[in-house]
């Protein structure tokens, strides 16, 4: 497949939806809206910031209650495609739809929202980015949340599959036929929970008396970016704003560092030391997650450490954390 098949979908789609995309600036990838496809950056670099804000935004509107009746508000985003997620991405994608399957907010904006992923040669960008967790796997694609999904080959070919009914009528519509539709066959293989993540899972588990903890917690500045950063990151708070013309709820991202996160009527916190919640984010990823949805809390994106302004390598820790065994 030629590469001008795809310009052609992607001008389509600017003409319909808003469109979210990797693009190079002051020499870092992020991902960010486009109006051309002369934007988008194909290196396949991991982007600095995540699509999670496409799933979940920042700050949205619920509920509005005005008169004693309740209503759903509408949605303020139109239809948007994710392009260019990464393996990776899409893996944390995929959590996202296990968390949310009975989110009707976010199930709407699902619907108005086509995924495409890509990647230079998914084997070579799994082993160039896979920090940890788990090695390549043939079946990848099968156990993953997409539309479309396109594969840049070495010799520049580009290999197209659907993973929807959407996706196949996307492609058809766009007069791209040669494709392979990959069936999703659930979040977890057959075979299993993957092994790496209960190795994972037990070293967390079993650590929380380990000295490592007290040394995070002299540098940490709870700050938060690793949480913002993160694309599997989904703890959220809620509130009411009211004005004259009634309350609105409103659902907003959160992080477990922040100083409100665990606080309970009486003013009690739960993770009232920074030591509590390096060890309550850990263990959120890589035990509550797995036990709650045998799926990966952590995708090894890296991001967490490229933002953390002390430094703090999510890797080393669990290396150091994998020896106490
Ligand atoms: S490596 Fe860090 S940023 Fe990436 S998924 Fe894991 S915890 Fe989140
Ligand atoms: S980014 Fe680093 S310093 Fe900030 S909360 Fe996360 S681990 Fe702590």
């Amino acid at each position: 497949m030629e590469k001008y098949q795809l310009d052609r979908l992607l001008k389509n789609l600017l003409s319909d939806y808003l469109v979210f995309a990797p693009i190079k600036h002051k020499g870092m990838v992020f991902v960010g809206e486009i109006d051309s496809v002369k934007q988008i950056n194909y290196s396949g670099e991991i982007p600095l910031n995540t699509y999670k804000k496409v799933f979940l935004p920042p700050t949205e509107e619920l509920q509005q209650i005005n008169d004693e009746k309740v209503s759903i508000s509408k949605d303020r985003q139109d239809k948007v495609v994710a392009f260019g997620m990464n393996i990776l991405d899409l893996q944390a994608h995929t959590l996202f739809d296990l968390v949310f399957s009975k989110d009707v907010y976010y199930q709407r904006r699902k619907r108005n929202t086509v995924v495409i992923g890509f990647s230079n040669g998914i084997e070579n960008d799994f082993r160039k980015y896979k920090a940890f967790h788990s090695k390549y796997e043939e079946d990848v694609l099968e156990h993953l949340i997409f539309d479309i999904f396109i594969e840049k080959q070495k010799n520049a070919n580009l290999i197209f599959f659907s993973g929807s009914q959407k996706g196949q009528q996307l492609l058809e519509k766009n007069k791209i036929k040669d494709y392979q539709h990959i069936e999703f066959a659930g979040a977890i293989p057959e075979e299993g929970i993957n092994p790496r993540i209960i190795e994972n899972r037990e070293a967390v588990e079993l650590s929380e008396k380990h000295p490592i903890w007290d040394e995070l917690a002299e540098i940490c500045l709870a700050c938060g970016k690793c949480t913002v950063h993160c694309p599997t990151c989904f703890c959220f708070d809620q509130k009411d704003e009211v004005d004259s013309q009634g309350t609105k709820k409103i659902r907003q991202w959160t992080s477990c560092y922040y100083p409100e996160f665990s606080k309970v009527a009486g003013g009690h916190k739960d993770l009232d030391t920074v030591k509590k919640k390096i060890y309550y984010w850990y263990y959120h990823k890589f035990v509550r997650i797995p036990d709650e949805f045998s799926y990966y809390g952590c995708v090894s994106c890296g991001r967490c450490s490229r933002v953390c302004p002390v430094e703090i390598n999510i890797s080393k820790v669990l290396q150091s954390l994998n020896k106490q065994q």
